[in-house]
């Protein structure tokens, strides 16, 4: 392999630049494949790296092309024409539409899980840090709406910073309202479960997220309402990092389960069958026994 000495530094033009990753956590490079064989954990200190919402789509159904999309067009609107000196939220939402190629922060849709059907919301950390607009929450209470309508159990995964600040008063509005369309799916009965994945914080945390029937974190997710400025600010200390990981989380309460990502879909599964056992299952030959009991 030819070797070039730039200013002292020696580069591999032959080797791809994307064959190492760089866990986000402890700093280690950890071959691509291998990394990516083991579900983006990394190998040395257990960070659940970020994943996409096509990567946890395909990690929780039996096949991502059973995965039948809903209200995908829908996308932001720009009720205040909002402005930054870095730029408008129009530029911003374009931006991460081509980064991401989806319309908004989450994604909808069904798709099976062991054999059953399951209403599946996954939120797109990489489209505007996953933050909730009015199209997002209109996105999630229409997946509830759908769930309630087909009888299904909803699964929500959260990777987000929290309301959208570009859409003000509009995007805090989505808290109560997806809200309310969980605790309609409740109140007839269907389970909710959320995955609160790093990281969940603020008015995604504090909206319907919290409010599921069972909420599961992945292991060192980072979950909080308030930053940490805002948390210096309030109470004149800084807060210990630990003190807003997932086991910390649990250990207060306010998670029912930290569940490793090569776990979660088994686990899951097994949830939902104990909820809402035989609902609208549809055994198959590789369904486990306490999913069909
Ligand atoms: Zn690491």
């Amino acid at each position: 392999m030819a070797v070039r000495r730039r200013g002292g530094v020696q580069s591999y033009p032959d080797v791809p630049v994307d064959l190492w990753v760089t866990c986000r956590k402890c700093g280690g490079m950890h071959y691509r494949p291998e990394f990516e064989a083991e579900l983006r954990v990394c190998p040395s200190c257990n960070y659940h790296d970020r994943l996409d919402a096509a990567e946890r789509i395909a990690l929780l159904l039996d096949d991502p092309d059973e995965f039948h999309e809903l209200d995908a067009d829908i996308t932001a609107a720009d009720p205040l024409e909002f402005s930054r000196p870095s730029g408008s939220y129009v530029d911003r939402v374009a931006k991460a539409r081509a980064l991401t190629s989806r319309n908004e922060a989450i994604v909808c849709g069904v798709g099976p899980m062991h054999g059953r059907p399951i209403a599946l919301g996954v939120m797109e950390f990489g489209f505007i840090a996953g933050s909730m607009g009015s199209a997002t929450g209109e996105k999630i209470t229409r997946l509830f709406e759908h769930a309630l309508r087909h009888r299904l159990p909803v699964i929500t995964v959260t990777a987000s910073g929290g309301a959208r600040q570009d859409e003000g008063l509009f995007a805090l509005m989505q808290m109560a309202r997806t809200t309310a369309a969980a605790a309609r799916l409740g109140e007839a009965g269907l389970p909710h479960i959320c995955v609160m994945a790093d990281p969940t914080l603020a008015g995604v945390t504090a909206s319907f997220a919290s409010v599921a029937d069972i909420i599961v974190g992945e292991p060192g997710a980072t979950i909080r309402f308030a930053g940490s400025r805002v948390v210096q600010g309030t109470l004149r200390r800084r807060a210990p990092v630990e003190d807003h990981t997932a086991e910390w989380v649990l250990r207060q309460g306010l998670l029912d389960l930290v569940v490793p990502r090569r776990e979660l879909r088994e686990t899951l599964s097994r949830v939902i069958g104990h909820l809402a056992p035989a609902q609208t299952a549809a055994p198959t030959p590789n369904t486990p026994t306490a999913v069909r009991a």
